[in-house]
Protein backbone atom coordinates (compact mmCIF):
# COMPACT_ATOMS: atom_id res chain seq x y z
CA UNK A 1 0.00 0.00 0.00
CA UNK A 2 2.70 2.05 0.93
CA UNK A 3 4.55 1.29 -2.13
CA UNK A 4 1.32 1.62 -3.84
CA UNK A 5 1.63 5.45 -2.59
CA UNK A 6 5.24 6.30 -2.86
CA UNK A 7 4.92 5.20 -6.83
CA UNK A 8 2.05 7.53 -7.84
CA UNK A 9 3.31 10.10 -5.59
CA UNK A 10 6.58 9.42 -8.02
CA UNK A 11 4.82 9.42 -10.52
CA UNK A 12 3.33 12.70 -9.93
CA UNK A 13 6.53 14.69 -9.27
CA UNK A 14 8.30 13.14 -12.51
CA UNK A 15 5.56 15.44 -14.60
CA UNK A 16 4.23 12.83 -15.92
CA UNK A 17 1.10 13.89 -16.82
CA UNK A 18 2.86 15.61 -19.52
CA UNK A 19 4.91 13.02 -20.29
CA UNK A 20 2.36 11.02 -21.04
CA UNK A 21 0.55 13.48 -23.11
CA UNK A 22 3.82 13.15 -25.66
CA UNK A 23 3.64 9.85 -25.07
CA UNK A 24 1.23 6.86 -23.68
CA UNK A 25 3.45 3.96 -22.64
CA UNK A 26 0.81 2.03 -20.52
CA UNK A 27 -0.94 2.07 -23.69
CA UNK A 28 1.70 -0.10 -25.75
CA UNK A 29 1.39 -3.39 -27.15
CA UNK A 30 4.05 -5.09 -24.81
CA UNK A 31 5.15 -8.42 -25.04
CA UNK A 32 7.09 -11.07 -22.14
CA UNK A 33 10.91 -12.12 -22.89
CA UNK A 34 10.89 -15.90 -21.71
CA UNK A 35 14.97 -15.68 -22.48
CA UNK A 36 17.71 -13.11 -21.62
CA UNK A 37 18.62 -11.09 -24.59
CA UNK A 38 21.91 -10.91 -23.51
CA UNK A 39 23.19 -14.24 -23.28
CA UNK A 40 19.98 -16.16 -24.05
CA UNK A 41 19.36 -17.91 -20.91
CA UNK A 42 15.78 -18.97 -20.11
CA UNK A 43 13.82 -18.23 -17.98
CA UNK A 44 15.06 -20.43 -14.81
CA UNK A 45 17.97 -17.69 -15.04
CA UNK A 46 15.54 -14.65 -15.17
CA UNK A 47 14.31 -12.60 -12.14
CA UNK A 48 11.79 -9.08 -11.38
CA UNK A 49 14.51 -5.98 -10.75
CA UNK A 50 12.08 -2.84 -10.64
CA UNK A 51 9.06 -1.83 -11.55
CA UNK A 52 9.15 2.16 -12.63
CA UNK A 53 11.23 3.96 -14.76
CA UNK A 54 12.87 7.36 -14.61
CA UNK A 55 10.20 9.29 -16.25
CA UNK A 56 7.29 7.60 -13.72
CA UNK A 57 6.43 5.03 -16.57
CA UNK A 58 5.41 1.91 -15.45
CA UNK A 59 8.40 -0.37 -16.94
CA UNK A 60 8.67 -3.39 -14.99
CA UNK A 61 12.56 -5.05 -15.30
CA UNK A 62 14.16 -8.14 -15.17
CA UNK A 63 17.68 -9.15 -14.66
CA UNK A 64 20.03 -12.33 -15.77
CA UNK A 65 21.55 -14.23 -12.90
CA UNK A 66 24.19 -15.70 -15.12
CA UNK A 67 25.09 -12.33 -17.63
CA UNK A 68 24.19 -9.43 -15.19
CA UNK A 69 22.42 -8.19 -18.07
CA UNK A 70 18.90 -5.72 -16.82
CA UNK A 71 16.32 -5.32 -19.43
CA UNK A 72 12.82 -3.81 -19.71
CA UNK A 73 10.32 -7.39 -19.72
CA UNK A 74 7.71 -6.73 -20.90
CA UNK A 75 8.95 -4.34 -23.20
CA UNK A 76 7.32 -3.09 -27.04
CA UNK A 77 8.63 -4.96 -30.31
CA UNK A 78 10.51 -3.67 -33.08
CA UNK A 79 7.70 -2.14 -34.42
CA UNK A 80 6.42 -0.29 -31.15
CA UNK A 81 10.34 0.47 -30.42
CA UNK A 82 10.65 1.94 -34.52
CA UNK A 83 7.23 4.08 -34.54
CA UNK A 84 8.75 5.40 -30.62
CA UNK A 85 12.50 6.37 -32.44
CA UNK A 86 11.16 7.22 -35.94
CA UNK A 87 8.17 9.89 -34.27
CA UNK A 88 11.09 11.99 -32.85
CA UNK A 89 9.08 11.08 -29.77
CA UNK A 90 12.07 9.94 -27.89
CA UNK A 91 14.30 12.54 -28.24
CA UNK A 92 11.30 15.46 -27.05
CA UNK A 93 10.73 12.92 -23.92
CA UNK A 94 14.81 13.12 -23.35
CA UNK A 95 14.33 17.02 -23.80
CA UNK A 96 11.74 17.62 -21.49
CA UNK A 97 12.91 15.48 -18.41
CA UNK A 98 15.90 17.43 -18.94
CA UNK A 99 14.95 20.61 -19.31
CA UNK A 100 17.08 21.51 -22.10
CA UNK A 101 15.71 22.46 -25.30
CA UNK A 102 17.80 20.73 -27.19
CA UNK A 103 17.58 20.13 -31.39
CA UNK A 104 19.07 17.05 -33.02
CA UNK A 105 21.80 17.63 -35.45
CA UNK A 106 24.77 16.10 -36.09
CA UNK A 107 26.84 19.25 -36.89
CA UNK A 108 25.05 21.06 -34.01
CA UNK A 109 25.88 18.38 -31.40
CA UNK A 110 29.56 17.95 -32.31
CA UNK A 111 31.97 15.12 -31.00
CA UNK A 112 30.70 13.59 -27.65
CA UNK A 113 33.75 13.82 -25.41
CA UNK A 114 32.82 10.47 -24.23
CA UNK A 115 33.74 8.97 -27.56
CA UNK A 116 37.45 10.94 -27.91
CA UNK A 117 39.65 8.02 -26.18
CA UNK A 118 38.46 6.52 -29.48
CA UNK A 119 40.89 9.26 -31.29
CA UNK A 120 43.95 7.83 -29.38
CA UNK A 121 42.82 3.92 -29.87
CA UNK A 122 41.80 4.02 -33.63
CA UNK A 123 44.78 6.33 -34.82
CA UNK A 124 47.06 3.67 -32.87
CA UNK A 125 45.44 0.76 -34.42
CA UNK A 126 44.78 1.75 -38.28
CA UNK A 127 47.63 3.47 -40.58
CA UNK A 128 46.71 6.00 -42.52
CA UNK A 129 47.37 5.39 -46.00
CA UNK A 130 45.44 2.53 -45.42
CA UNK A 131 41.43 3.13 -46.90
CA UNK A 132 38.81 2.02 -44.63
CA UNK A 133 35.24 0.42 -44.81
CA UNK A 134 33.25 1.46 -41.71
CA UNK A 135 29.94 0.51 -41.05
CA UNK A 136 28.25 2.54 -38.56
CA UNK A 137 25.51 1.25 -36.18
CA UNK A 138 22.62 4.18 -34.75
CA UNK A 139 24.28 6.36 -37.59
CA UNK A 140 24.78 9.23 -35.70
CA UNK A 141 26.83 10.33 -37.89
CA UNK A 142 28.62 13.20 -36.17
CA UNK A 143 31.48 10.42 -35.33
CA UNK A 144 31.97 10.66 -39.16
CA UNK A 145 33.84 14.08 -38.59
CA UNK A 146 35.95 12.58 -35.94
CA UNK A 147 36.67 9.55 -38.04
CA UNK A 148 37.84 11.82 -41.17
CA UNK A 149 40.19 13.13 -39.44
CA UNK A 150 41.95 10.30 -38.26
CA UNK A 151 41.99 7.77 -40.98
CA UNK A 152 41.16 7.83 -44.56
CA UNK A 153 37.61 6.28 -45.41
CA UNK A 154 36.72 4.76 -48.80
CA UNK A 155 33.20 3.55 -47.75
CA UNK A 156 30.93 4.71 -45.13
CA UNK A 157 27.31 2.76 -44.63
CA UNK A 158 25.21 4.38 -41.60
CA UNK A 159 22.43 1.43 -40.05
CA UNK A 160 19.92 3.86 -38.65
CA UNK A 161 16.50 2.95 -37.52
CA UNK A 162 15.52 6.55 -36.91
CA UNK A 163 13.80 8.27 -40.46
CA UNK A 164 14.07 11.79 -38.78
CA UNK A 165 18.34 11.56 -38.65
CA UNK A 166 18.57 9.83 -41.55
CA UNK A 167 17.50 13.20 -43.66
CA UNK A 168 21.04 13.81 -41.36
CA UNK A 169 23.20 10.79 -42.55
CA UNK A 170 21.91 11.53 -46.31
CA UNK A 171 22.83 15.19 -46.45
CA UNK A 172 26.47 14.27 -44.80
CA UNK A 173 26.85 11.88 -47.83
CA UNK A 174 26.24 8.30 -46.44
CA UNK A 175 25.33 5.26 -47.58
CA UNK A 176 22.11 5.06 -45.70
CA UNK A 177 20.57 1.86 -44.36
CA UNK A 178 17.23 2.11 -42.83
CA UNK A 179 16.96 -0.39 -39.73
CA UNK A 180 18.72 -2.23 -37.16
CA UNK A 181 21.51 -3.59 -37.90
CA UNK A 182 19.91 -7.13 -37.50
CA UNK A 183 18.36 -7.34 -40.63
CA UNK A 184 21.53 -5.33 -42.62
CA UNK A 185 22.64 -8.21 -45.19
CA UNK A 186 26.34 -7.10 -46.69
CA UNK A 187 28.40 -9.70 -48.64
CA UNK A 188 31.66 -7.67 -48.15
CA UNK A 189 33.15 -7.25 -44.65
CA UNK A 190 33.82 -4.07 -42.96
CA UNK A 191 37.52 -2.89 -41.40
CA UNK A 192 35.96 -0.99 -38.83
CA UNK A 193 32.16 -1.41 -37.19
CA UNK A 194 31.21 1.92 -34.57
CA UNK A 195 28.38 1.20 -32.34
CA UNK A 196 28.18 5.10 -30.54
CA UNK A 197 25.51 5.97 -28.15
CA UNK A 198 23.77 3.10 -28.96
CA UNK A 199 24.30 0.12 -26.81
CA UNK A 200 21.76 0.65 -24.56
CA UNK A 201 19.46 1.72 -27.40
CA UNK A 202 19.36 -2.25 -28.41
CA UNK A 203 16.74 -4.94 -28.67
CA UNK A 204 18.47 -8.03 -28.60
CA UNK A 205 22.68 -7.39 -27.97
CA UNK A 206 23.72 -10.70 -28.39
CA UNK A 207 22.41 -10.53 -31.88
CA UNK A 208 23.50 -7.01 -32.90
CA UNK A 209 27.37 -9.00 -31.38
CA UNK A 210 26.54 -12.15 -33.62
CA UNK A 211 26.00 -10.05 -36.83
CA UNK A 212 29.07 -7.59 -36.06
CA UNK A 213 31.13 -10.65 -35.28
CA UNK A 214 29.66 -11.81 -39.38
CA UNK A 215 30.39 -8.40 -41.06
CA UNK A 216 33.87 -7.30 -39.38
CA UNK A 217 37.27 -8.52 -41.64
CA UNK A 218 39.57 -10.70 -39.72
CA UNK A 219 42.12 -7.82 -38.98
CA UNK A 220 39.05 -5.36 -38.24
CA UNK A 221 37.99 -3.48 -35.30
CA UNK A 222 34.33 -3.14 -33.36
CA UNK A 223 34.32 0.27 -31.41
CA UNK A 224 31.83 1.02 -28.82
CA UNK A 225 31.30 3.20 -26.07
CA UNK A 226 29.32 2.35 -22.95
CA UNK A 227 27.36 4.08 -19.85
CA UNK A 228 27.50 1.47 -17.73
CA UNK A 229 24.57 2.12 -15.66
CA UNK A 230 24.56 -0.76 -13.27
CA UNK A 231 28.07 0.58 -12.37
CA UNK A 232 26.30 3.79 -11.55
CA UNK A 233 23.11 1.98 -9.69
CA UNK A 234 26.16 0.09 -7.49
CA UNK A 235 28.24 3.25 -6.67
CA UNK A 236 26.07 6.32 -6.57
CA UNK A 237 22.64 6.47 -8.40
CA UNK A 238 18.85 4.73 -7.32
CA UNK A 239 18.62 2.31 -9.70
CA UNK A 240 14.94 3.90 -10.84
CA UNK A 241 16.95 7.45 -11.79
CA UNK A 242 18.68 4.95 -14.75
CA UNK A 243 15.68 3.32 -15.92
CA UNK A 244 14.06 4.92 -18.92
CA UNK A 245 11.69 3.33 -21.55
CA UNK A 246 14.09 4.66 -24.45
CA UNK A 247 16.82 2.28 -23.02
CA UNK A 248 15.66 -1.72 -23.19
CA UNK A 249 19.25 -3.01 -22.07
CA UNK A 250 21.42 -2.12 -19.14
CA UNK A 251 24.90 -4.64 -19.73
CA UNK A 252 26.98 -4.65 -16.71
CA UNK A 253 31.00 -5.04 -17.16
CA UNK A 254 29.87 -8.74 -17.30
CA UNK A 255 27.45 -8.45 -19.71
CA UNK A 256 30.05 -7.40 -22.16
CA UNK A 257 32.53 -10.29 -21.19
CA UNK A 258 29.40 -12.71 -22.25
CA UNK A 259 28.59 -10.52 -25.40
CA UNK A 260 32.11 -11.13 -26.72
CA UNK A 261 33.07 -14.23 -25.47
CA UNK A 262 29.70 -15.84 -27.19
CA UNK A 263 30.17 -13.93 -30.80
CA UNK A 264 33.80 -14.97 -31.14
CA UNK A 265 35.61 -11.73 -30.04
CA UNK A 266 37.67 -10.88 -27.64
CA UNK A 267 38.21 -7.51 -25.89
CA UNK A 268 41.11 -5.57 -27.41
CA UNK A 269 41.65 -2.57 -25.33
CA UNK A 270 39.16 -1.01 -22.95
CA UNK A 271 39.70 2.46 -21.82
CA UNK A 272 37.31 4.89 -19.10
CA UNK A 273 36.55 8.34 -19.93
CA UNK A 274 34.30 9.61 -18.01
CA UNK A 275 33.18 8.04 -14.43
CA UNK A 276 31.01 4.56 -15.85
CA UNK A 277 32.03 5.59 -19.65
CA UNK A 278 33.79 3.03 -21.31
CA UNK A 279 35.59 2.56 -24.79
CA UNK A 280 35.74 -0.96 -25.96
CA UNK A 281 37.78 -2.19 -29.17
CA UNK A 282 37.10 -5.48 -29.84
CA UNK A 283 38.86 -8.17 -32.29
CA UNK A 284 37.57 -11.27 -33.99
CA UNK A 285 39.06 -14.20 -31.80
CA UNK A 286 37.60 -17.35 -33.08
CA UNK A 287 37.29 -19.20 -29.94
CA UNK A 288 35.10 -18.39 -26.60
CA UNK A 289 36.44 -16.81 -24.67
CA UNK A 290 36.17 -17.50 -20.27
CA UNK A 291 33.46 -15.19 -19.13
CA UNK A 292 33.35 -12.94 -15.85
CA UNK A 293 30.95 -14.18 -13.72
CA UNK A 294 28.35 -12.36 -11.59
CA UNK A 295 27.97 -11.00 -8.04
CA UNK A 296 24.62 -12.26 -8.00
CA UNK A 297 24.50 -10.94 -4.29
CA UNK A 298 25.16 -7.02 -5.66
CA UNK A 299 22.17 -7.61 -7.76
CA UNK A 300 19.84 -9.10 -5.59
CA UNK A 301 20.48 -5.98 -3.38
CA UNK A 302 20.17 -3.62 -6.47
CA UNK A 303 16.76 -5.04 -7.03
CA UNK A 304 15.29 -4.72 -3.41
CA UNK A 305 16.21 -0.78 -3.62
CA UNK A 306 14.55 -0.19 -7.01
CA UNK A 307 11.69 -1.97 -5.72
CA UNK A 308 11.27 -0.02 -2.46
CA UNK A 309 11.14 3.65 -2.80
CA UNK A 310 10.96 5.01 0.64
CA UNK A 311 9.53 8.16 1.49
CA UNK A 312 12.91 9.14 2.62
CA UNK A 313 14.37 9.00 -1.53
CA UNK A 314 10.86 10.49 -2.57
CA UNK A 315 11.78 13.48 -0.45
CA UNK A 316 15.41 13.93 -1.47
CA UNK A 317 14.55 13.32 -5.12
CA UNK A 318 11.63 16.33 -4.75
CA UNK A 319 14.43 18.47 -3.39
CA UNK A 320 16.26 17.69 -5.97
CA UNK A 321 14.15 18.66 -8.93
CA UNK A 322 12.66 21.87 -7.35
CA UNK A 323 16.62 23.06 -6.71
CA UNK A 324 16.79 21.92 -10.32
CA UNK A 325 13.40 23.84 -11.68
ZN1 LIG B 1 21.92 -13.11 -19.58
Amino acid sequence: MRKNLTFRLLRMTTKYGRIRKIFDYDKEEKHNLDRCPGCLSGNDRLHDFGDLDRYGYYAKTSWCDRCGLIFINPRMGLAGYSRFYQSGVYRQIIKFYADTPKKFSAEKEGIPPRVMPFKDLLSEYFQRHRKLSVLDIGGTGNIFHLLRELLSIDRYVCVNPAASEIEIDEQAGFEVFEGVVEQYEATEKFDLICMFGTLNHLLEPKLVFNKVSKLLDHAGIFAFDHVNRVEKMIKSSHPIQQIQIDHPVYPASETISYLAGDSRMKIYKMVSNIKSQYCYLLKLDGKIDERTSINKKIFEKLSKRSKSISLNYLIKYLVKRMLLA
